[in-house]
């Protein structure tokens, strides 16, 4: 359930970066109580995994990784990366189902 993306570079702002993205999706478990079998839905966090260095700023897949998560830690900062990199999730798929 993982897709290639490209996603800007968080340190220059100008690079485009390769990343594995994996959509959040829906999950089932089952669980039994009193005989009966109750299965319980729950979705799965989202998240990118960069896979290529920044071809602008030079920057490790590891370290723009690292930022990303990083900015996990301000849940305003996480808000606005989740926001600007759905966007772009969004944005690069549609261009790359016209393709
Ligand atoms: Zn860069």
């Amino acid at each position: 359930m993982k897709e290639k993306v490209e996603i800007e570079c968080i340190f220059c702002k100008k690079g485009k970066v390769n990343a594995l993205f994996y959509p959040s999706i829906l999950q089932t478990s089952k669980s039994r109580a009193a005989g009966r079998t109750i299965t319980k839905y729950y979705m799965t966090k989202e998240r990118y995994e960069v896979i290529s260095d920044c071809p602008n700023c030079g920057k490790k897949a590891k370290e723009i990784q690292k930022a990303l998560q990083e900015g996990k830690n301000d849940p305003e900062r996480e808000k606005k990366i989740m926001d600007r990199l759905k966007q772009q999730g969004i944005m690069f798929r549609e261009i790359k189902r016209k393709i």
